[in-house]
């Protein structure tokens, strides 16, 4: 599937946790981080999330490091924190993630949360500066629902939001009532994170029984159902939890057994 103008797996992987934790730097592990990311790349996912917020920058850093041989092959997400949105903290932002993650442009850079206190229409013409200035090539949301993602979409002019980050997984479908549907009348890809339900799903009895008519393991399973209507991005910095969120691809739940996953 195209996203931003570039061809991009079904699936993403998260970076949330690798690099340190709530704007806190941890460069203990740097190296098994980057050939994870790398990693996942040699098997085939093309799109990667990270944020300014995770590691205090330090993700990035490591993103970009993994990444720079093969960037024009991937997309690579980032987002700037509510206390920047602001035109002028934006544009900093922006900048500030490009620079670490050593790209020309970031291929499409996320609001990472509402924020009431900062109009929406200013944000908004920062980031069409941005792309304007080539720092970005495309912008979105992220933990906007449906009304703010409306919001988001008519206050855009010069250039459309791409996409919306929520939270989705098997366990959290909230996005199904009337985001999704939203998003797809508008063209908005939505992007699901935390789509393993923080690891949980791998011990799930009911997705290992749908998943043994398919020869899948739960994970696969509820990777595969998220895939209908969304790019999940599960994290991982295991090679073998990586090989498993691989097999997720190339293969697709029946309606029937979906609809029993929509009713679980
Ligand atoms: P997640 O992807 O649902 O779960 C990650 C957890 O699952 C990790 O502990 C990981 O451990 C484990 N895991 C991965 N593959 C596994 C497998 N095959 N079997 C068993 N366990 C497995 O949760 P998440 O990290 O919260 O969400 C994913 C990404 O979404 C984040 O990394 C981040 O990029 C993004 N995110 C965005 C927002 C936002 O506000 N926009 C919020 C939260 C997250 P190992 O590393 O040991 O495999």
């Amino acid at each position: 599937m195209r996203l931003c103008d570039k061809e991009v797996s079904p699936i993403g992987l998260g970076t949330w946790g690798m690099g340190g934790g709530f704007w806190t730097p941890d460069y203990s592990n740097d190296d098994a981080y980057v050939s994870a990311i790398r990693y996942a790349y040699e098997r085939g996912i093309r799109l990667f999330d990270t944020a300014e917020m995770y590691g205090g920058g330090h993700t990035e850093e490591l993103v970009g490091r993994a990444l720079r041989d093969f960037l024009d092959d991937v997309l690579i997400v980032s987002k700037v924190w509510p206390n920047h949105l602001h035109y002028d903290d934006l544009v900093r932002s922006a900048e500030a993630s490009r620079r670490r993650l050593g790209v020309r442009s970031i291929d499409l850079y996320l609001i990472h949360w509402p924020n009431r206190d900062v109009p929406l229409s200013e944000s908004i013409r920062a980031l069409e500066d941005l792309v304007d200035r080539g720092v970005i090539r495309c912008f979105g949301v992220s933990n906007f629902d449906a009304r703010l993602l409306e919001e988001a979409v008519s206050t855009a002019k010069k250039y459309e939001v791409v996409a919306d980050e929520v939270e989705y997984s098997v366990y959290n479908r909230w996005p199904e009532r009337d985001l999704i549907p939203l998003a797809r009348r508008l063209g908005v890809t939505i992007i699901a994170y935390s789509p393993l339900g923080r690891g949980s799903v791998a011990s799930d009895r009911r997705l290992a029984e749908i998943g043994k008519k398919y020869g899948r393991t739960p994970v696969q399973v509820a990777l595969n159902y998220l895939m209908r209507s969304s790019i999940p991005i599960p994290k991982s910095s295991r090679k073998e939890h990586i090989d498993e969120i691989v097999g997720s691809m190339g293969w697709s739940l029946s309606d029937e057994d979906a609809a029993v996953i929509s009713r679980l």
